[in-house]
């Protein structure tokens, strides 16, 4: 295959890549953009398969085999509630792969000091992104404490360690060379650099970890592109790179921080929320019905428990019976809700909830005083009132879904356990909250039973 029909075919690949990722910006679209974009990556594959750079076919054979097999058994067997964890590997699997393209490139002849430049960069931010995913993961799975780390000196053994890497780097450019020890260096310094950048960050802030890490292994494809000069890994890179940084602007906006603040400033580091201590209302499921059956307002605030209970289907059903009954019914959704940007959205939309019933929680908040019932699904740190009151809590100034607010409160949960972030909630002892205690399911499925008699 000639150069040029390569490259106007990757140019096609990359319209499909920007369609479909125009078309993930609403989850009315969101199937066919993901479709469009996998029809893009497979042409791009294909046809690098026909470059006539490719010296041999059976380790890609090898590589597309295992690689096929790994990512279908993972998408079938992982479940929902895994999806986060899941999402933190790939990216990481993602910087492994960049890491390892880039080292591969010192293979390559005649390298100029811009593509020695971009290898180093895909070897850095490539190991950087692997080590520091599979901290996030350890994290989101709770395989190790979800806290932040943090000790004395912190920030000078980063930046020691940030100016030996750059020395290193600096070393190896000037003699680069496959057996190079400084190439070595540069590999084994850029993944403790991801430790050490990833366990400071706990908490409330896990959200903006995944986004940037995301980030991160788009811009490690994209200097690996350029380090083995393919213009589609290339365009490919900078959209997750450029795509990840705008989450993480989100992420960043949702939670009221500043990207310095979190990366830096480690999570509750300092501040220990004040105890919350009061009277619980605990409510059981025929008294929830009653209400609900006269209420002509109701809100539903999932959260991370809904995804653990899979309520989401009992949810709408709940739903289309309250609206039955002449009840407005709508969906607060918070931003940072359950553990991946997007989650409530995916697991609603797989329930077939009507998108236009999702509420943002800049526009519930101003009405959520006139909603008669707020009912809390397993969200927790999201509807927390200590962000907005208690200034000594660690999650204070993120912004809330104000529940609290709302005339009457359900809280569906199984314990007085606190969230993700390990802060108290005086939302469950609030004079107009009643805790219905259980499997959100469950509990659902019985105020279902009562609604039908
Ligand atoms: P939280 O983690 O704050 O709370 C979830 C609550 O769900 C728990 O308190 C738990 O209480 C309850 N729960 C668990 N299982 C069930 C069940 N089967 N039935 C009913 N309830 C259940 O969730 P939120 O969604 O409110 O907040 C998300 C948190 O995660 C935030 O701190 C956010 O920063 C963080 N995070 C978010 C990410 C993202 O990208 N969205 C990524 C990483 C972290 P109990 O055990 O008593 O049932």
């Amino acid at each position: 295959m000639s150069e040029q029909l390569i490259n106007a075919t990757y140019i096609i690949a990359a319209a499909l890549f920007i369609f479909g990722l125009k078309q993930l910006g609403s989850p009315a679209t969101a199937v066919r953009g993901n479709l469009l974009s996998a029809v893009g990556m497979f042409i791009a594959v294909v046809v690098t398969l026909f470059s006539r750079e490719i010296l041999e076919f059976q380790w890609i054979i090898v590589g597309i085999i295992l690689g096929s097999a790994i990512g279908a058994v993972a998408a079938k067997k992982i479940a929902m509630t895994s999806m986060p964890e899941m999402v933190a590997l790939f990216n990481g699997s993602g910087g492994l792969a960049s890491l390892l393209v880039g080292w591969a490139a010192l293979y390559n002849t005649g390298n100029t000091t811009f593509t020695v430049v971009t290898i180093l960069l895909s070897v850095l931010i490539g190991g950087v992104t692997l080590s520091g995913s599979i901290v996030a993961w350890g994290k989101l799975s709770e395989v190790m404490n979800s806290a932040a780390i943090v000790f004395g000196a912190q920030r000078i053994v980063n930046a020691l360690l940030l100016a030996v890497l750059v020395i290193c780097c600096v070393l190896f450019a000037m003699e680069p060379a496959l057996d190079s020890p400084y190439l070595y260096a540069v590999i084994a310094l850029s993944l403790v650099f991801g430790v050490m950048a990833v366990i400071p960050i706990g908490g409330a802030d896990m959200p903006v970890v995944i986004s940037l890490l995301n980030s991160y292994s788009g811009l490690a494809a994209c200097a690996a592109g350029f380090a083995i000069h393919n213009n589609i890994l290339i365009v490919a890179g900078s959209l997750v790179g450029a795509a990840g940084i705008i989450l993480t602007n989100i992420m960043c906006r949702a939670m009221n921080r500043s990207l310095a603040n979190v990366l830096f400033s480690g999570f509750g580091a300092v501040k220990t929320a004040t105890k919350v201590e009061g009277e619980v209302k605990p409510i059981n499921t025929e008294d929830a019905y009653l209400i609900l059956e006269a209420a002509s307002s109701v809100t539903f605030v999932p959260g991370y428990g809904m995804a653990v209970a899979q309520a989401q289907h009992v949810v709408r059903e709940l739903g289309e019976l309250l609206e039955e009954n002449g009840c407005e019914v709508t969906y607060a959704i918070h931003p940072v809700a359950g553990r991946m940007p997007g989650h409530m959205n995916v697991l609603l939309a797989e329930a077939n909830v009507p998108y236009d019933q999702l509420i943002e929680m800049e526009d519930i908040n101003p009405r959520i005083s006139n909603v008669d019932v707020a009912v809390v699904i397993g969200a927790n740190d999201v509807v927390n009132p200590a962000a907005r009151e208690d200034e000594n809590s660690p999650i204070y100034g993120m912004p809330i879904i104000n529940v609290d607010q709302a005339q009457t409160v359900f809280v569906l949960k199984r314990s007085m356990a606190s969230g993700f972030s390990g802060v108290d909630n005086p939302l469950f002892f609030g004079e107009n909250t009643r805790m219905l205690f259980g499997d959100a399911k469950a509990s659902l499925s019985a105020v279902i039973g009562e609604f039908k008699g």
